[in-house]
């Protein structure tokens, strides 16, 4: 595949010299046309954070570059070391596919070209909640593909802004200060020489070393919160098997999500990918982490609250090993709240806050951070944007509060997750957040408001408009019923 429009050498990741941005030293470091990096901004990591963050700093900065640890292959979407969650279902809410589409202008178009799947959530799912199956109900649109397609798509996007240059094969190692350490000046690497930039912005995901990069500079620690429900992941890529074309089996879906609850807590996804085959990703908290072998995975399957997910598998061919993931706790380094930040830092994406990824969400909030980042910069010189690192830093943590908030609270309903205890608001929240979802299982009226907040296009207090409260609070039914039916009833052959 061509991933070189704007001519950079196919099947190379090094340096490439592109018209339009004057002449630039050999891979883009070292000496050049500014050598104090003043109208530099280095970005690391090129994931969505950083690459959605480097589009909004071309808008201020003339030159911006990406350093990525991993190799960059030119060649089309493919795995890399360093995003192994990219092995697992990966949905991008509908925030997410705003603030891509207003930064990036026709990527969704580009994304579903290439294959991926523009869902209506949970009219083309077979989605049942803790409470009971959703009705084809109105809901909220979501993006689904391989992640190595969306992180491959991204980048070619954002390389055609001739500002920025992603380089792949750079691992970063630590930060460059001036002399009296209150402001970052620019970046240490492997085997190679220190770049300078008049603004670093750390994006390099739930790896990030910039607790020890601050600490060695004199900075303290961030002040971290963290709440872990102890859930696993196993996935694994199946070829659809024939469809029937009637009874219960019969497939009138796109994709499926049943989900776990306390009681109950194991769950499963199945989600189309762009080369028209599965992805499966099952998940259990505790001692129900799902197995990564064969045949306990379909067996595992085969014990969730519906035999949909089961049934839909049963006959369809792997077409890879299912391969585990257990991180998944969510954890905020709270670098908003430090009394010290030095000037010309930013730290942005997971490597500030990510999520227990069950929701989906850190993907939608990278892009969020990505706008408020665009908000705050606007009107401001380049040459002030240092000095105003920690009021941005403050700006783009914002874009995470509403995200953890759900999946915090959502967490704290299993006993065992470990983290803070949920203080009243949160009891309060939850008591009626069951109520909310029991509602959008079948009315209209609720299930627009409870999407419009759960993929965060809608402000939550959205759940909180009189009418929806009354609605809300009019529903007799409280989500206690034990089984589900095996099927959605719309969906009865
Ligand atoms: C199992 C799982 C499933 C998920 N599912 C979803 C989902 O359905 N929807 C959703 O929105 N989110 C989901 N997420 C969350 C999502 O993957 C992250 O929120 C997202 O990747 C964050 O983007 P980022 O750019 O901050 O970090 P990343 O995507 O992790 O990118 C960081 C980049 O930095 C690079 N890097 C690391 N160290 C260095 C270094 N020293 N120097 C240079 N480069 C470096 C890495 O190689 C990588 O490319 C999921 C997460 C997990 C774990």
């Amino acid at each position: 595949m061509d991933d070189t429009p704007d001519n950079h050498p196919a099947g190379s990741d090094d340096a490439h010299t592109r018209p339009g941005t004057g002449p630039r030293p050999p891979d883009g470091e070292g000496s050049g046309p500014d050598d104090e990096g003043h109208d530099h901004a280095v970005v690391l990591g090129a994931g969505p954070a950083g690459l959605l963050t480097a589009r909004v700093l071309a808008g201020y900065f003339p030159r911006v570059t990406v350093l990525e640890r991993d190799g960059l292959p030119d060649d089309g979407p493919g795995f890399r070391p360093g995003v192994p969650q990219s092995r697992h279902v990966h949905v991008l809410w509908s925030r997410g596919i705003e603030v891509m589409e207003r930064l990036l202008p026709g990527i969704t178009a580009e994304l579903t070209g290439a294959g991926a799947v523009l869902l209506e959530s949970p009219r083309d799912f077979l989605w049942l909640s803790p409470a009971d199956w959703f009705q084809p109900v109105p809901g909220a649109r979501m993006l689904v593909g391989s992640r190595q397609l969306l992180d491959w798509t991204l980048r070619r996007a954002v390389r055609r802004d001739r500002r920025i240059e992603v380089l792949g094969g750079r691992a970063v190692t630590g930060l460059v200060a001036g002399p009296d350490r209150r402001a970052v000046t620019g970046v240490t690497l492997r085997d190679r020489a220190p770049l300078a930039a008049r603004l670093v912005v750390d994006a390099t995901g739930r790896t990030s070393k910039a607790p020890a990069w601050l600490a060695a500079l004199g900075y303290p620690a961030p002040e971290v919160t963290r709440y872990d429900s102890h859930l696993g992941y196993a996935s694994r890529a199946y070829a659809p098997p024939e469809a029937p074309q009637a009874g219960p089996v019969a497939r009138r879906w796109r994709g499926m999500y049943v989900q776990g609850r306390p009681e109950s807590p194991r769950g499963g996804v199945l989600v189309p990918q762009e080369d028209g085959s599965w992805l499966v990703t099952l998940l259990g908290n505790g001692e129900h982490v799902p197995p990564t072998r064969d045949p306990e995975f379909l067996e595992f399957a085969r014990s969730l609250r519906s035999p949909a997910l089961y049934e839909a598998i049963r006959d369809a061919e792997p077409l890879s090993e299912p391969t585990g993931f257990r991180a998944t706790a969510n954890e905020w380094r709270h670098y908003e709240r430090m009394d010290r930040w030095p000037e010309g830092l930013l730290v942005v994406g997971d490597a500030a806050c990510r999520f227990n990824p069950v929701y989906g969400h850190g993907m939608s909030v990278a892009a969020g951070a990505a706008h408020a980042l665009d908000s705050a910069l606007a009107g401001l010189p380049a040459h002030r944007v240092p000095a105003e690192a920690r009021a941005l830093q403050r700006r783009t943590a914002e874009a995470a509060a509403v995200a953890w908030q759900i999946a915090t609270s959502e967490d704290l309903r299993y006993p065992w997750t470990e983290g803070p205890p949920p203080d009243r608001a949160t009891r309060v929240l939850q008591r009626y957040m069951s109520r909310v979802m029991a509602g959008a299982n079948t009315d209209p009226a609720i299930s627009g408001p409870f999407f419009g907040v759960l993929s965060l296009s809608a402000p939550p207090n959205t759940l909180l408009a009189p009418g929806t409260v009354l609605r809300v609070l009019s529903k007799w039914r409280l989500p206690t019923a034990p089984d589900a039916p095996p099927y959605p009833p719309h969906h009865a052959g």
